[in-house]
Protein backbone atom coordinates (compact mmCIF):
# COMPACT_ATOMS: atom_id res chain seq x y z
CA UNK A 1 0.00 0.00 0.00
CA UNK A 2 1.82 3.16 -0.84
CA UNK A 3 2.54 5.58 2.12
CA UNK A 4 0.07 8.57 3.00
CA UNK A 5 0.88 11.58 0.65
CA UNK A 6 2.90 13.96 1.79
CA UNK A 7 0.47 16.72 2.56
CA UNK A 8 -1.36 14.44 4.71
CA UNK A 9 0.00 15.64 7.44
CA UNK A 10 -0.59 13.24 11.29
CA UNK A 11 -3.22 13.22 13.84
CA UNK A 12 -0.90 15.07 16.07
CA UNK A 13 -0.27 17.61 13.95
CA UNK A 14 -4.36 18.30 13.66
CA UNK A 15 -4.85 18.70 16.68
CA UNK A 16 -2.18 20.53 18.46
CA UNK A 17 -2.34 19.87 22.17
CA UNK A 18 -2.41 23.51 24.25
CA UNK A 19 -1.11 23.46 27.95
CA UNK A 20 -3.84 25.88 28.90
CA UNK A 21 -7.51 26.57 27.87
CA UNK A 22 -8.19 23.49 25.42
CA UNK A 23 -9.41 24.96 22.17
CA UNK A 24 -12.60 24.41 20.80
CA UNK A 25 -13.44 22.34 17.91
CA UNK A 26 -14.08 25.22 15.71
CA UNK A 27 -10.89 26.98 17.08
CA UNK A 28 -9.04 23.70 16.13
CA UNK A 29 -11.04 23.98 12.69
CA UNK A 30 -9.67 27.17 11.65
CA UNK A 31 -6.38 26.53 12.75
CA UNK A 32 -6.46 22.99 10.50
CA UNK A 33 -7.52 25.32 7.83
CA UNK A 34 -5.34 27.83 8.09
CA UNK A 35 -2.87 24.72 7.84
CA UNK A 36 -3.88 23.57 4.70
CA UNK A 37 -4.26 27.28 2.90
CA UNK A 38 -0.37 27.85 4.22
CA UNK A 39 0.41 24.20 2.80
CA UNK A 40 -0.74 24.88 -0.64
CA UNK A 41 0.63 28.15 -0.71
CA UNK A 42 4.03 26.14 -0.61
CA UNK A 43 3.21 24.72 -4.12
CA UNK A 44 1.92 27.86 -5.72
CA UNK A 45 2.18 28.13 -9.83
CA UNK A 46 4.89 30.30 -11.29
CA UNK A 47 3.55 33.79 -11.45
CA UNK A 48 1.39 35.07 -14.57
CA UNK A 49 3.58 36.54 -16.63
CA UNK A 50 5.52 35.70 -19.86
CA UNK A 51 9.12 35.95 -19.98
CA UNK A 52 8.32 39.54 -22.68
CA UNK A 53 7.11 41.00 -19.06
CA UNK A 54 3.35 40.70 -20.60
CA UNK A 55 0.22 39.47 -17.70
CA UNK A 56 -2.36 37.28 -18.43
CA UNK A 57 -5.75 38.23 -17.97
CA UNK A 58 -6.91 35.20 -17.68
CA UNK A 59 -7.74 34.93 -13.96
CA UNK A 60 -7.83 37.87 -12.68
CA UNK A 61 -11.09 38.65 -11.08
CA UNK A 62 -12.75 41.46 -11.71
CA UNK A 63 -11.61 43.77 -9.26
CA UNK A 64 -8.15 43.08 -10.25
CA UNK A 65 -9.19 43.50 -14.16
CA UNK A 66 -10.28 46.93 -13.21
CA UNK A 67 -6.87 47.35 -11.05
CA UNK A 68 -4.95 46.80 -14.44
CA UNK A 69 -6.33 49.19 -16.27
CA UNK A 70 -6.13 51.51 -14.00
CA UNK A 71 -2.48 51.11 -13.55
CA UNK A 72 -2.31 51.67 -17.14
CA UNK A 73 -3.92 55.07 -16.97
CA UNK A 74 -7.24 53.64 -17.90
CA UNK A 75 -10.57 53.98 -16.35
CA UNK A 76 -11.90 50.63 -14.63
CA UNK A 77 -15.65 50.01 -16.68
CA UNK A 78 -12.61 48.75 -19.28
CA UNK A 79 -12.65 45.56 -17.50
CA UNK A 80 -16.27 45.15 -18.19
CA UNK A 81 -15.39 45.52 -21.58
CA UNK A 82 -12.44 42.65 -21.36
CA UNK A 83 -14.07 40.23 -19.62
CA UNK A 84 -16.81 40.13 -22.48
CA UNK A 85 -14.62 39.43 -25.00
CA UNK A 86 -12.45 37.11 -23.08
CA UNK A 87 -15.16 35.15 -21.12
CA UNK A 88 -18.24 35.87 -22.94
CA UNK A 89 -17.16 35.48 -26.37
CA UNK A 90 -13.40 33.77 -26.05
CA UNK A 91 -11.67 36.08 -27.96
CA UNK A 92 -8.21 35.57 -27.25
CA UNK A 93 -6.75 38.91 -29.79
CA UNK A 94 -7.13 42.15 -28.62
CA UNK A 95 -7.78 43.08 -32.24
CA UNK A 96 -10.78 40.89 -32.83
CA UNK A 97 -12.90 42.82 -29.61
CA UNK A 98 -14.48 45.77 -32.09
CA UNK A 99 -16.06 47.62 -28.88
CA UNK A 100 -12.12 48.74 -28.14
CA UNK A 101 -10.54 51.56 -29.75
CA UNK A 102 -7.96 50.66 -31.69
CA UNK A 103 -4.85 52.30 -30.03
CA UNK A 104 -6.50 51.05 -27.08
CA UNK A 105 -6.00 47.49 -28.90
CA UNK A 106 -2.58 48.18 -29.43
CA UNK A 107 -1.46 49.26 -25.63
CA UNK A 108 -3.33 46.17 -24.33
CA UNK A 109 -1.23 43.82 -27.06
CA UNK A 110 1.85 45.68 -25.61
CA UNK A 111 0.92 44.82 -21.80
CA UNK A 112 -1.26 41.42 -21.77
CA UNK A 113 -1.92 38.66 -23.09
CA UNK A 114 -5.40 36.29 -22.81
CA UNK A 115 -3.46 33.07 -22.47
CA UNK A 116 -4.57 29.46 -22.99
CA UNK A 117 -2.55 26.23 -22.43
CA UNK A 118 -0.39 24.45 -25.77
CA UNK A 119 -2.47 21.07 -26.21
CA UNK A 120 0.00 18.44 -26.09
CA UNK A 121 -2.24 15.64 -27.00
CA UNK A 122 -5.89 15.91 -27.94
CA UNK A 123 -7.74 12.16 -28.52
CA UNK A 124 -10.98 11.58 -29.08
CA UNK A 125 -12.40 7.78 -28.32
CA UNK A 126 -14.58 5.68 -29.94
CA UNK A 127 -17.51 7.09 -27.60
CA UNK A 128 -16.93 10.70 -28.19
CA UNK A 129 -15.04 11.24 -25.02
CA UNK A 130 -12.73 14.07 -25.57
CA UNK A 131 -8.99 13.69 -23.73
CA UNK A 132 -6.42 16.88 -23.67
CA UNK A 133 -3.31 16.75 -22.15
CA UNK A 134 -2.41 20.70 -21.97
CA UNK A 135 0.82 22.27 -20.84
CA UNK A 136 1.58 25.16 -19.07
CA UNK A 137 4.44 27.76 -19.23
CA UNK A 138 6.60 26.25 -17.06
CA UNK A 139 5.77 23.01 -19.03
CA UNK A 140 3.82 21.01 -16.62
CA UNK A 141 0.98 19.30 -17.68
CA UNK A 142 -2.35 18.22 -16.47
CA UNK A 143 -5.27 16.89 -18.06
CA UNK A 144 -8.79 17.67 -18.89
CA UNK A 145 -11.40 15.51 -20.13
CA UNK A 146 -14.98 16.11 -21.65
CA UNK A 147 -17.68 13.49 -21.40
CA UNK A 148 -20.59 13.80 -23.49
CA UNK A 149 -24.07 12.25 -23.08
CA UNK A 150 -24.85 9.75 -24.12
CA UNK A 151 -28.93 10.57 -24.91
CA UNK A 152 -28.52 14.25 -24.87
CA UNK A 153 -26.41 16.94 -26.77
CA UNK A 154 -24.80 17.84 -23.70
CA UNK A 155 -21.51 17.00 -20.97
CA UNK A 156 -19.36 17.49 -18.72
CA UNK A 157 -16.04 18.68 -18.66
CA UNK A 158 -13.28 17.38 -15.84
CA UNK A 159 -11.19 19.56 -14.81
CA UNK A 160 -7.85 19.42 -13.03
CA UNK A 161 -6.61 21.55 -9.99
CA UNK A 162 -3.15 20.31 -8.88
CA UNK A 163 -0.35 18.72 -11.38
CA UNK A 164 0.01 15.10 -9.49
CA UNK A 165 -1.76 14.84 -6.03
CA UNK A 166 -0.18 14.20 -2.79
CA UNK A 167 -2.99 11.66 -1.88
CA UNK A 168 -1.98 8.41 -3.02
CA UNK A 169 -5.61 6.85 -2.84
CA UNK A 170 -4.31 3.34 -3.95
CA UNK A 171 -7.20 2.87 -6.84
CA UNK A 172 -6.19 5.91 -8.60
CA UNK A 173 -3.41 6.42 -11.10
CA UNK A 174 -2.87 10.17 -10.40
CA UNK A 175 -1.94 9.08 -7.07
CA UNK A 176 1.16 7.56 -8.27
CA UNK A 177 2.63 10.59 -9.57
CA UNK A 178 3.83 13.62 -7.09
CA UNK A 179 2.46 16.62 -6.31
CA UNK A 180 4.29 18.82 -7.93
CA UNK A 181 2.76 21.87 -8.19
CA UNK A 182 -0.74 23.85 -7.81
CA UNK A 183 -2.47 24.88 -10.89
CA UNK A 184 -3.06 28.43 -10.74
CA UNK A 185 -7.12 30.03 -11.10
CA UNK A 186 -6.07 30.76 -14.67
CA UNK A 187 -5.02 27.08 -15.24
CA UNK A 188 -7.87 25.88 -13.86
CA UNK A 189 -10.60 28.39 -15.64
CA UNK A 190 -8.20 28.08 -19.06
CA UNK A 191 -8.52 24.46 -18.97
CA UNK A 192 -12.35 25.06 -19.59
CA UNK A 193 -12.23 27.78 -22.24
CA UNK A 194 -9.48 25.81 -24.11
CA UNK A 195 -12.08 22.84 -24.10
CA UNK A 196 -14.68 25.10 -25.24
CA UNK A 197 -12.29 26.34 -27.91
CA UNK A 198 -12.12 22.62 -28.80
CA UNK A 199 -15.79 22.80 -29.84
CA UNK A 200 -16.13 26.51 -31.31
CA UNK A 201 -18.90 26.39 -28.26
CA UNK A 202 -18.14 30.22 -28.06
CA UNK A 203 -20.08 32.67 -27.57
CA UNK A 204 -21.11 31.86 -24.03
CA UNK A 205 -24.94 30.22 -24.87
CA UNK A 206 -27.34 32.35 -23.08
CA UNK A 207 -29.26 30.88 -20.50
CA UNK A 208 -31.72 28.04 -20.88
CA UNK A 209 -29.98 27.92 -24.45
CA UNK A 210 -28.37 23.86 -24.86
CA UNK A 211 -24.81 24.11 -24.26
CA UNK A 212 -22.52 21.27 -25.84
CA UNK A 213 -19.80 21.64 -22.58
CA UNK A 214 -22.86 21.98 -20.36
CA UNK A 215 -21.37 20.66 -16.61
CA UNK A 216 -18.03 20.90 -14.91
CA UNK A 217 -17.70 18.10 -12.82
CA UNK A 218 -13.60 18.98 -10.10
CA UNK A 219 -12.39 15.55 -10.59
CA UNK A 220 -9.47 15.66 -12.27
CA UNK A 221 -6.07 15.47 -11.45
CA UNK A 222 -5.42 16.17 -7.65
CA UNK A 223 -7.71 17.21 -4.86
CA UNK A 224 -8.85 20.75 -5.08
CA UNK A 225 -9.91 21.44 -1.37
CA UNK A 226 -5.95 21.56 -1.11
CA UNK A 227 -5.88 23.64 -3.63
CA UNK A 228 -9.01 26.01 -2.32
CA UNK A 229 -8.09 29.69 -3.31
CA UNK A 230 -7.39 28.89 -6.25
CA UNK A 231 -9.67 26.70 -7.01
CA UNK A 232 -12.58 28.58 -5.84
CA UNK A 233 -11.57 31.63 -7.82
CA UNK A 234 -11.80 29.76 -11.51
CA UNK A 235 -15.09 28.57 -10.22
CA UNK A 236 -16.63 32.31 -9.38
CA UNK A 237 -14.99 33.31 -12.94
CA UNK A 238 -17.29 30.82 -14.52
CA UNK A 239 -20.13 31.29 -12.81
CA UNK A 240 -20.17 34.61 -13.31
CA UNK A 241 -23.31 35.71 -15.02
CA UNK A 242 -21.48 38.07 -17.66
CA UNK A 243 -18.86 35.49 -19.02
CA UNK A 244 -19.36 31.98 -19.09
CA UNK A 245 -22.27 32.35 -16.99
CA UNK A 246 -22.49 28.37 -16.23
CA UNK A 247 -24.84 28.08 -13.02
CA UNK A 248 -23.66 26.78 -9.49
CA UNK A 249 -26.23 23.64 -10.19
CA UNK A 250 -23.98 22.55 -12.99
CA UNK A 251 -20.67 22.38 -11.74
CA UNK A 252 -19.74 19.58 -8.57
CA UNK A 253 -16.58 19.27 -6.69
CA UNK A 254 -15.20 15.88 -5.90
CA UNK A 255 -13.30 15.77 -2.69
CA UNK A 256 -11.63 12.95 -0.99
CA UNK A 257 -12.38 14.15 2.38
CA UNK A 258 -10.95 17.61 3.14
CA UNK A 259 -13.05 18.48 6.34
CA UNK A 260 -11.97 21.53 7.38
CA UNK A 261 -12.23 23.04 4.06
CA UNK A 262 -15.91 21.21 2.89
CA UNK A 263 -18.36 23.74 5.17
CA UNK A 264 -15.98 26.73 3.36
CA UNK A 265 -16.65 25.60 -0.21
CA UNK A 266 -20.21 25.05 0.22
CA UNK A 267 -20.89 28.73 2.15
CA UNK A 268 -18.85 30.62 -0.83
CA UNK A 269 -19.24 28.83 -3.83
CA UNK A 270 -22.28 26.73 -3.09
CA UNK A 271 -21.64 23.93 -5.71
CA UNK A 272 -23.04 20.45 -6.16
CA UNK A 273 -20.77 18.23 -3.61
CA UNK A 274 -19.09 14.89 -4.66
CA UNK A 275 -17.36 12.69 -1.67
CA UNK A 276 -14.85 9.64 -2.95
CA UNK A 277 -16.02 7.33 -0.54
CA UNK A 278 -14.68 4.29 -1.51
CA UNK A 279 -15.21 2.31 1.64
CA UNK A 280 -17.11 1.75 4.59
CA UNK A 281 -14.98 1.31 7.48
CA UNK A 282 -11.97 3.22 8.19
CA UNK A 283 -9.72 0.26 7.95
CA UNK A 284 -10.44 -0.25 4.84
CA UNK A 285 -10.30 3.15 3.91
CA UNK A 286 -7.58 4.14 5.42
CA UNK A 287 -5.89 1.97 3.06
CA UNK A 288 -7.75 2.71 0.39
CA UNK A 289 -8.02 6.97 0.81
CA UNK A 290 -5.14 7.34 2.95
CA UNK A 291 -6.20 10.92 4.12
CA UNK A 292 -9.45 8.94 5.79
CA UNK A 293 -6.02 8.93 8.84
CA UNK A 294 -6.80 12.22 9.21
CA UNK A 295 -10.74 12.82 8.89
CA UNK A 296 -12.23 9.42 9.66
CA UNK A 297 -15.42 8.50 8.09
CA UNK A 298 -17.56 9.92 11.07
CA UNK A 299 -15.92 13.16 10.60
CA UNK A 300 -16.57 13.18 6.87
CA UNK A 301 -20.24 12.12 6.99
CA UNK A 302 -20.79 14.70 9.56
CA UNK A 303 -19.64 17.59 7.60
CA UNK A 304 -21.88 15.79 4.92
CA UNK A 305 -24.75 16.52 6.89
CA UNK A 306 -24.06 20.09 7.49
CA UNK A 307 -23.04 20.76 4.16
CA UNK A 308 -24.92 24.00 2.74
CA UNK A 309 -27.76 23.73 0.38
CA UNK A 310 -27.42 19.60 0.01
CA UNK A 311 -31.40 18.71 -0.03
CA UNK A 312 -32.91 15.93 -1.97
CA UNK A 313 -33.16 18.31 -4.97
CA UNK A 314 -29.26 18.78 -4.29
CA UNK A 315 -27.96 15.41 -3.48
CA UNK A 316 -24.77 14.99 -2.36
CA UNK A 317 -23.13 12.60 -4.46
CA UNK A 318 -21.06 9.12 -2.67
CA UNK A 319 -18.34 8.17 -5.36
CA UNK A 320 -17.15 4.53 -4.49
CA UNK A 321 -15.06 2.40 -7.05
CA UNK A 322 -15.94 -1.16 -7.19
CA UNK A 323 -13.16 -3.33 -6.19
CA UNK A 324 -13.94 -6.77 -6.53
CA UNK A 325 -13.29 -9.06 -3.46
CA UNK A 326 -11.82 -5.75 -1.52
CA UNK A 327 -15.02 -3.31 -1.05
CA UNK A 328 -18.01 -4.75 -3.01
CA UNK A 329 -19.57 -7.25 -0.78
CA UNK A 330 -23.17 -7.43 -0.13
CA UNK A 331 -22.74 -6.56 3.51
CA UNK A 332 -20.60 -3.09 2.32
CA UNK A 333 -23.55 -2.48 0.90
CA UNK A 334 -26.02 -2.65 4.09
CA UNK A 335 -23.07 -0.82 6.10
CA UNK A 336 -23.40 1.69 3.16
CA UNK A 337 -27.18 2.46 3.38
CA UNK A 338 -26.75 2.67 7.22
CA UNK A 339 -23.91 5.28 7.21
CA UNK A 340 -25.76 7.29 4.75
CA UNK A 341 -28.96 7.15 6.72
CA UNK A 342 -30.17 10.98 6.56
CA UNK A 343 -27.97 12.42 4.30
CA UNK A 344 -29.28 13.43 0.87
CA UNK A 345 -27.26 11.44 -0.68
CA UNK A 346 -26.63 9.61 -4.53
CA UNK A 347 -24.33 6.76 -4.79
CA UNK A 348 -22.45 6.37 -8.10
CA UNK A 349 -20.84 3.17 -8.54
CA UNK A 350 -17.44 3.21 -10.83
CA UNK A 351 -16.01 -0.38 -12.09
CA UNK A 352 -12.49 0.02 -11.60
CA UNK A 353 -10.62 0.98 -14.49
CA UNK A 354 -7.39 -0.76 -14.28
CA UNK A 355 -4.08 0.79 -15.30
CA UNK A 356 -0.82 -0.90 -16.02
CA UNK A 357 0.20 -1.73 -12.42
CA UNK A 358 -2.82 -1.44 -10.83
CA UNK A 359 -3.50 -3.86 -7.74
CA UNK A 360 -6.89 -4.13 -8.10
CA UNK A 361 -9.34 -5.99 -10.87
CA UNK A 362 -13.06 -4.81 -11.53
CA UNK A 363 -15.87 -6.18 -9.71
CA UNK A 364 -17.88 -8.94 -11.62
CA UNK A 365 -21.15 -6.89 -13.15
CA UNK A 366 -23.56 -9.50 -11.06
CA UNK A 367 -21.37 -7.91 -7.87
CA UNK A 368 -21.75 -4.79 -8.81
CA UNK A 369 -25.34 -4.94 -9.83
CA UNK A 370 -26.45 -6.26 -6.01
CA UNK A 371 -24.48 -3.68 -4.64
CA UNK A 372 -26.20 -1.23 -6.38
CA UNK A 373 -29.85 -3.09 -6.02
CA UNK A 374 -29.02 -3.13 -2.18
CA UNK A 375 -28.23 0.88 -2.15
CA UNK A 376 -30.90 1.46 -4.54
CA UNK A 377 -33.79 -0.59 -2.63
CA UNK A 378 -33.12 1.97 0.26
CA UNK A 379 -34.00 4.18 -1.07
CA UNK A 380 -30.79 5.75 -3.08
CA UNK A 381 -30.18 6.50 -6.35
CA UNK A 382 -27.21 3.95 -7.81
CA UNK A 383 -26.26 4.48 -10.92
CA UNK A 384 -23.74 2.56 -12.51
CA UNK A 385 -21.35 4.25 -14.27
CA UNK A 386 -20.17 2.88 -17.56
CA UNK A 387 -16.70 2.85 -18.55
CA UNK A 388 -16.13 6.10 -21.00
CA UNK A 389 -13.13 5.96 -23.48
CA UNK A 390 -11.33 3.03 -22.63
CA UNK A 391 -9.72 2.73 -26.02
CA UNK A 392 -7.69 6.62 -24.98
CA UNK A 393 -6.11 6.34 -21.54
CA UNK A 394 -8.66 6.87 -19.64
CA UNK A 395 -7.76 5.96 -16.06
CA UNK A 396 -7.05 9.80 -14.88
CA UNK A 397 -3.61 10.71 -14.98
CA UNK A 398 -2.45 7.67 -17.58
CA UNK A 399 -2.34 10.23 -20.42
CA UNK A 400 0.28 12.31 -19.01
CA UNK A 401 2.34 9.26 -17.98
CA UNK A 402 2.20 7.96 -21.57
CA UNK A 403 3.18 11.49 -22.68
CA UNK A 404 6.30 11.54 -20.53
CA UNK A 405 7.43 8.48 -20.87
CA UNK A 406 7.68 8.95 -24.82
CA UNK A 407 8.87 12.52 -24.53
CA UNK A 408 12.05 10.65 -22.56
CA UNK A 409 12.24 7.82 -24.27
CA UNK A 410 12.38 10.34 -27.43
CA UNK A 411 15.41 11.95 -25.36
CA UNK A 412 15.85 15.58 -25.19
CA UNK A 413 14.52 18.30 -28.09
S1 LIG B 1 -8.39 9.96 -6.26
FE1 LIG B 1 -8.09 12.18 -6.29
S2 LIG B 1 -7.26 12.62 -4.26
FE2 LIG B 1 -6.98 10.41 -4.55
S3 LIG B 1 -4.90 10.22 -5.45
FE3 LIG B 1 -6.36 10.36 -7.15
S4 LIG B 1 -6.35 12.53 -7.72
FE4 LIG B 1 -5.50 12.37 -5.63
Amino acid sequence: MPGRGADAGTAAGRHPVSEAAPASEADLSAQERERILAKAALFAPPPATLPDGRRDLVGLSREELAAEMVAIGEKPFRANQLWHWIYHQGVTDFAAMPTIAKPMQAKLAERFVVGRPEVTAEQTSEDTTRKWLFRWRDGQQVETVYIPDRQEDRGAVCISTQVGCTLSCTFCHTGTQKLVRNLGTAEIVGQFMAARDSYGEWPSPKDGTPRLLSNIVVMGMGEPLYNYEATAKALKIIMDHEGIGLSRRRITLSTSGVVPMMDRCGQELGVGLAVSLHAVTNELRNEIVPLNRNYPIEELLAACRRYPGASNARRITFEYVMLRGVNDSEAEARELVRLLKGIPAKVNLIPFNPWPGSPYLTSRTEQVQRFADIVMDAGYSSPIRRPRGRDILAACGQLKTESERARKKAGPA
